[in-house]
């Protein structure tokens, strides 16, 4: 990418998401979608399943019923606004932000805007 956002601080270096991530990578506030379905879902709530190992239930928006689906099963990512905390190498200071992984990738080093 060339161009810069203010959704992405300029000097964070991050590592695109595969296309597809297990279903345990949801999180409350995430939308995403099935590989063979274009219909983007809207995380409202996950619960891991107690009684059957291995599964978890999604609230969805606009979805009377829980979905109940394999932590493994392969979804595709649309918005997964995340925070980080990173330490500059630099000079240690710690900074914070919100970034949509799904769009601009996993934060792994950040530059502070100091040097
Ligand atoms: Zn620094």
């Amino acid at each position: 990418m060339t161009t810069t956002s203010p959704a992405t601080p300029p000097f964070v270096v991050t590592v695109s998401l595969p296309d597809l991530l297990p279903a345990s990578r949801l999180q409350p506030g995430d939308t995403f979608a099935f590989p063979d379905t274009p219909t983007p879902l809207i995380v409202l709530n996950t619960h891991r399943e107690h009684d059957y190992s291995g599964f978890l239930r999604l609230d969805l928006d606009g979805q009377d019923q829980p979905l109940c689906i394999r932590e493994t099963e392969d979804i595709r990512p649309l918005c997964l606004p995340r925070t980080y905390e990173l330490t500059c190498p630099l000079c240690d200071h710690v900074a914070k932000g919100r970034i949509d992984i799904a769009a601009y990738g996993e934060p792994r080093i950040l530059v502070c805007r100091k040097h």
